[in-house]
């Protein structure tokens, strides 16, 4: 059984960025995330302060607006209008979620796409879906990362994407779908109208559960062999631990260690990748800017 762990790949997408960063930096482009918050959500700040050290670390300037969570939908999308139309910004990202009462798919209308680093504006979903060069989403481009990394190719294969957000199931579904190695699968996407899900996910090869329901996938489920993507991440109660909590995904890991070819950890695997990749976004769009 392998262990799908993420930390290899990141850095490995990083040692590959750094280059390119300092390549920008000579020419007098400094590579410039924009990251905003609207309101005090905890676990987005924590987020947001991940993405700032990362990008820092890489010699790409990260910019944070803290902005308060009564800003009118308005001023909101003058700000990020603001951000598209600024030659020094190159990645704007909207952490969400945005407070009540706040129309985060308007605002995201506003980012101009080429800035798009999240890969969420409708222009970006439609150049994934037709497979022409976009913005591809973090958390499922990165997936399809540690797929190529681990060389577990999906042509032929058959794929069970559980969950259909637009940030996750959706363009995971799209990506597995695209005509290559790390594509060309049969996808089958599951949601919670699905009936029998464990019928469905015994057929795949590949099974990538992105739910939001600790530990949800039964090992019994699994097909012997399959290979297992894991992308949820959910705080369970853990008095053993400092915090009071610990930190796990969708998928019962030790049971489907069992069954399964390689598995995914939780922690250490898929949520490595995505802010990997939204760095190799952001450089990809500063390229393409200047
Ligand atoms: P979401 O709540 O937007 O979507 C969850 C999906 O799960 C829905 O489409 C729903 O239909 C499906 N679902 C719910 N109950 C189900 C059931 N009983 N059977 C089958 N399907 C069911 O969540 P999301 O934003 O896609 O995130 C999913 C998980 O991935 C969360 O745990 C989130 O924290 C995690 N996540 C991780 C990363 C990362 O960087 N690793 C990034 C984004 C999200």
């Amino acid at each position: 059984m392998v262990h799908l762990e993420g930390k290899s790949v990141a850095e490995a997408i990083r040692q590959n960025l750094a280059p390119r960063v300092q390549a920008l930096r000579e020419k007098g482009i400094t590579p410039c995330l924009s990251v905003t918050l609207v309101g005090e959500d905890p676990s987005s700040q924590i987020y947001v302060n991940s993405k700032d050290k990362a990008a820092k670390e890489l010699g790409i300037e990260a910019k944070t607006f803290r902005l308060s969570a009564s800003i009118s939908q308005a001023d909101l999308e003058a700000h990020i209008q603001k951000l598209s139309a600024d030659p020094t910004i190159h990645g704007i990202l909207v952490q969400s979620p945005l407070p009540k009462g706040l129309d985060e798919a308007k605002v995201v209308d506003c980012i101009d796409p080429r800035k798009d680093v999240d890969g969420f504006h409708p222009t970006n979903v439609g150049l994934l879906s037709l497979d022409r060069p976009g913005h591809r989403p973090c958390t499922p481009w990165g997936v399809i990362q540690l797929l190529k990394h681990y060389n577990l190719p999906t042509t032929g294969k058959r794929a069970v994407v559980i969950g259909r957000s637009d940030i996750v199931g959706r363009p995971m579904a799209s990506l597995l779908l695209h005509k290559g190695a790390f594509g060309d699968a049969t996808v089958t996407v599951a949601h919670s109208r699905t009936p029998d899900l464990a019928a469905v996910v015994r057929e795949a090869d590949f099974v990538i559960a992105a739910i939001g329901k600790a530990r949800f996938v039964q090992a019994s489920w699994l097909k012997p062999g399959a290979v297992v993507i894991d992308v949820g991440i959910n705080r369970v109660p853990d008095e053993s631990s400092p915090k009071g909590y610990r930190v796990v995904g969708d998928v019962d890991y030790e049971g489907a260690s069992q069954v399964a070819s390689a598995v995914t950890p939780v922690p250490g695997g898929v949520g490595l990748m995505t802010i990997a990749l939204l760095l190799s976004n952001t450089v990809d769009a500063a390229e393409h800017l200047s």
